[in-house]
């Protein structure tokens, strides 16, 4: 209940703006954002690296022009030049969403999203590193898997995401579970109905297990992305026999367990978003426990 209150907050563009322009709020979207520019992101990004891998996020989605498309692209090409440039690119890749690239603008926008997101891919490329494609609500899953398809023909290390959450993803799983295909296996955060989606817990934990048997038995590489500590044990068992996958979590999510994982010799990867947009992104990640919600209103209200 507070959960989709909350996701329907997250699409308000009033309550965005008004969030996003509020010096208020900074300091505790901080825990989960890497601030608002690129040179304090990086700072983020490097200090992680010390035992970690990266996918930094330009926060940003549902771009309502061409011209935010263009800003959205420029802003990757920038960052990926920057990670190329203080050798960062053997630890750090990327993470785009196709809706800040022009995917829901209207007479092309999946054309123009396309091709915004293989300047990226190409980019990631010379500089040495990858691209993960986010997965965004239901409606643009068939968009974003061929989208990840097309970008493979060129670039085939690109990251797809899958949502166990889906009823679908598990046959998803089997079809992306080939040679060297790379996918982050999620439960999926977004507020969906139940003739698309799991929306019971423990179902959704199922299904992320059935979804993981595939990927780990597949061909690709699993990008096991979920804190949930009976999760990671579970992977930790089925990949027994394998070495060939990682962990990822958010930034500002359980850290400790992202260390110890690290310390413990698995290969961790930390998902990194910085930018001003992160309004959404943070909505979602307060839906997701509820004593964030608390933390976030009493830090407000601490303040008058
Ligand atoms: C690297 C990465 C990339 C992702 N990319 C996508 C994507 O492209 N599309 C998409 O739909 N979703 C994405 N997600 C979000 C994901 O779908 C879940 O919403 C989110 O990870 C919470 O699920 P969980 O597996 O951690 O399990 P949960 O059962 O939600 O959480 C397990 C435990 O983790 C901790 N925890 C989880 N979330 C939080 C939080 N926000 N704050 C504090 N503690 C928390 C709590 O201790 C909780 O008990 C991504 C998640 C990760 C880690």
């Amino acid at each position: 209940m507070l959960r989709s209150a909350l996701l329907s907050a997250a699409r308000s563009p009033g309550l965005r703006s008004a969030a996003e322009h509020s010096a208020l709020a900074r300091p505790v979207v901080d825990r989960f954002v890497a601030g608002a520019d690129l040179d304090r992101a990086l700072a983020v990004a490097r200090q992680l690296t010390a035992d970690r891998f990266v996918s930094m996020d330009h926060l940003g989605e549902n771009t309502t022009s061409r011209a935010q498309a263009e800003d959205a692209t420029s802003a990757y090409l920038s960052l990926l030049d920057r990670v190329g440039a203080e050798g960062m690119a053997d630890r750090v890749e990327v993470s785009i969403k196709l809706s800040a690239l022009g995917a829901a603008l209207p007479n092309g926008g999946a054309e123009l999203a396309t091709d915004n997101a293989a300047s990226i891919c190409a980019r990631a490329a010379s500089v040495g590193t990858t691209v993960t494609v986010d997965m965004e609500d239901r409606t643009t899953t068939d968009a974003t898997l061929e989208t990840v398809r097309a970008l493979r023909r060129d670039f085939p290390d690109t990251g797809a995401v899958l949502q166990a959450y889906l009823r679908r993803t598990e046959a998803d799983c089997a079809e992306l579970a080939g040679p060297g295909s790379r996918v982050r296996l999620c439960k999926g955060a977004y507020d969906e109905p139940s003739s698309v989606a799991y929306r019971d817990r423990a179902e959704v934990d199922a299904s992320y297990r059935r979804c993981l048997r595939v990927l780990m038995n597949g061909q690709g590489y699993p990008m096991v992305a979920t804190h949930d500590p009976a999760l990671i044990t579970y992977a930790e068992e089925l990949a027994a026999a394998r070495g060939n996958f990682e962990f990822q979590m958010l930034y500002g999510v359980r850290p400790r367990a992202q260390r110890a994982l690290a310390q413990a010799g698995r290969r961790v990867r930390v998902y990194l978003p910085y930018g001003s947009a992160w309004f959404p992104y943070f909505m979602r990640r307060l839906g997701e426990r509820p004593a964030n919600m608390m933390f976030f209103l009493r830090s407000l209200t601490s303040r008058h």
